[in-house]
């Protein structure tokens, strides 16, 4: 069965060297000192399960990954840990660190099959600091109307969990406001926009464009504070609008997500990031909680993958797998239709994401 890939970001095809690929190996960055990312669950599926696709033996050790990684070079690599996917879309958030990573294009062209855009809100807002207050609502709404047209994206992306969270008023904010905002944006100095106000503003400006808003949720990297980003904060503001939110990875959070799937119909939700790095065996509980109130309509894969194709390998093998055992053990024990578990899996690997954005 295809996956489309609802949620993932360009690959790096330079050479790494050691350093280099153990820093794209946690959402940590570089390991502590004395440590090596090696000693992850991540790091050990690397070694399990990536060896064998550059002819290596299971568990090899990670300097003869890295040999043999070297040896075959970024392209090659590259091309044959994401084939190994079967994704046949990836929709590409293009908003972090774009000069480092292949373009939408590039990405499918070494992993074959097709790329879309993700126009990520808190980028077009950088691009127009320091802004003028007065003019910075028509301003935003214009620059991502068009950056939206021009790129032909199916979606956008909010990265407001790693900015303000999502303990802030669910309404949308007044003109005066987002420029009294912005003025006090100016002065930070700082291109990165962490106001609640500015957060409410992006948001609503996507309701008011209609394509689906996908939402970091949950586990990232050191710059989200967890208490600040469980989804049930999101709550009144999934009861003003209808346009459909996009709840990605969430771990630990993916139980809160499910019940939110389960009582707003605009509610869709992956585990995305979580799979690589929880690996193939626990991938099978974390999946299986996900799914626990979710409308089979609303689960989506994303690999969330970033840099490393390593990581694109082991979120589809690991989703796979878990979707695997979970339809597995519900149509082995008679809960469903050999039918049902055929149709539910091709909803949740591509079918849900081909129509939430029209592919
Ligand atoms: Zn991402």
């Amino acid at each position: 069965v295809r996956l489309v890939d609802h949620h993932c970001h360009g690959v790096v095809l330079d050479d790494l060297d050691r350093a280099g690929f153990e820093a794209y190996l946690s959402e940590g960055g570089p390991p502590a000192p004395g440590e090596t990312n090696f000693d992850t669950p991540a790091g050990l599926a690397v070694r399990r399960h990536c060896a064998p696709v550059l002819n290596l033996p299971v568990h090899a050790s990670a300097s003869s990954y890295l040999e043999r990684r070297a040896e075959l070079g970024g392209v090659e690599v590259a091309r044959r840990l994401l084939a190994s996917t079967g994704t046949s879309a990836y929709l590409v958030d293009t908003g972090h660190n774009p000069a480092a990573l292949t373009s939408p294009a590039r990405l499918a062209e070494v992993g074959g099959g097709t790329a879309r855009h993700i126009v990520r809100l808190e980028s077009v807002a950088e691009s127009l600091f320091p802004g003028d207050p007065g003019s910075f609502s028509s301003a935003f709404t214009e620059r991502l109307a068009a950056t939206v047209a021009s790129v032909r994206a199916v979606g956008v992306k909010s990265v407001a969990a790693y900015r303000t969270g999502f303990r802030i008023d669910p309404a949308r904010p007044g003109e005066t406001e987002v420029a009294r905002a912005v003025e006090a944006w100016q002065r930070t100095g700082v291109a990165r926009p962490a106001d609640p106000v500015l957060t409410r503003f992006l948001w609503w400006t996507a309701v008011d464009l209609g394509l689906p808003i996908q939402l970091h949720v949950g586990f990232g990297d050191q710059d989200i504070r967890m208490t600040e980003v469980d989804p049930t904060l999101l709550t009144d503001w999934l009861k003003l609008h209808r346009v459909p939110v996009m709840l990605l990875h969430c771990w630990p959070f993916h139980r809160q997500a499910s019940y939110l799937a389960c009582v707003y119909p605009n509610v869709y939700l992956d585990v995305g990031l979580t799979l690589p790095f929880v690996g193939p065996r626990r991938g099978i509980a974390v999946l299986a909680e996900a799914a626990e109130l979710t409308p089979f309509t609303r689960l989506l894969y994303s690999s969330d993958a970033y840099a490393l194709p390593e990581l694109y390998h082991l979120a589809a093998l690991t989703f796979r797998g878990a979707l695997s055992a979970l339809v597995d053990d519900r149509v082995s024990t008679g809960e469903w239709a050999a039918a049902d578990g055929e149709r539910f899996a091709s909803m949740v690997a591509h079918g849900n994401a081909e129509r939430v954005y029209g592919l």
